[in-house]
């Protein structure tokens, strides 16, 4: 079964029911279906045979954001289903300055188990090539402007070398997309591999970002953004989390 071979923790955001009791192998020890429970579990039978408003799959900066919006109304339930160990109490998950050991460790996918599935497909289409070319060039630019120019003293990424200037207009955009292609990551911010687009122009989500082809399938998260907005993602996602949040409660 999918949730065992994710050995996935379940944080269900309801009611405290202590009194519930444990289900075991999908198998109810109670004949009443429990209707609500909250906490944090790392076996999924816990889950099973109760009702939710909302079943929500990734406790990330997103999920997490709609799973607290959506039971802010406290009939309203929800189980948020997050993959891996329940690691709460590991200080590279909550210490800030230990966090950099998480890196390279059991908590780093490192997209390793997805390999050869994910197609990041970055410059797929020419826009891509096209801002990003457009934006570093206006660096070049800015440095050169002053009171920046006072400061600096010569260009070493990409030197002029890499992307030349002969007619001192920053250089021509082939160039710069040449370089941009050569030396691009995406630096653990990617976006837009689920896109709210039309279908037809290769999109996933519709404007309500339900999953063209779903009835009420919702993808919320930063892969719903058709292009970056700007340097660093997360108050992005979080306004498409609220915003989601609210499309949903409103009936949307
Ligand atoms: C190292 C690093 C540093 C960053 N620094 C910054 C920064 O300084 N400032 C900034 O604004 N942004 C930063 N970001 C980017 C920001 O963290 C992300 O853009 C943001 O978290 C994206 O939110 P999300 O909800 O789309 O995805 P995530 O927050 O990544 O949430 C996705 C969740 O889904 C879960 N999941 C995936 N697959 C499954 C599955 N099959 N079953 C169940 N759960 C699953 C994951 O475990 C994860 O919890 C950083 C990112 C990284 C990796």
């Amino acid at each position: 079964m999918l949730l065992t071979v994710l050995k996935a923790i379940l944080l269900s955001f309801s009611f405290l029911s202590a009194s519930a009791l444990p289900i075991k192998d999908g198998v109810s020890t109670n004949s009443t279906i429990r209707k609500k429970a909250s906490g944090v579990t790392s076996y999924p039978w816990d889950a099973a045979y109760q009702t939710y408003g909302h079943v929500i799959v990734g406790g990330g900066l997103t999920g997490i954001t709609v799973a607290s919006r959506l039971t802010e109304d406290p009939s309203t339930t929800a189980l948020v289903i997050v993959a891996g160990s329940d690691s709460r109490e590991d200080r590279r998950v909550y210490n800030f300055y230990k966090y950099g050991k998480a890196f390279k460790s059991e908590f780093d996918w490192q997209y390793q188990r997805d390999a050869g599935k994910i197609m990041l497909a970055c410059f797929a289409i020419d826009v891509d090539a096209t801002t990003q070319a457009a934006s570093t060039k206006l660096v070049r630019q800015i440095y050169k402007t002053p009171p920046l120019s006072w400061l600096t003293t010569r260009e070493t990424i990409p030197s002029f070398g890499a992307v030349p200037d002969p007619n001192n207009d920053g250089g021509s955009d082939a160039d710069w997309k040449q370089w941009v292609k050569g030396i691009f990551g995406p630096v653990a911010h990617p976006v837009g591999t689920c896109a709210m687009m039309r279908q037809e122009l290769g999109g996933v989500v519709d404007g309500r970002l339900r999953i063209y082809g779903t009835r009420n399938v919702r993808l919320i998260d930063a892969g719903t953004m058709p292009t970056q907005v700007s340097a660093h993602l997360s108050s992005t996602p979080y306004g498409i989390a609220e915003k989601a949040a609210d499309k949903i409660k409103s009936g949307q």
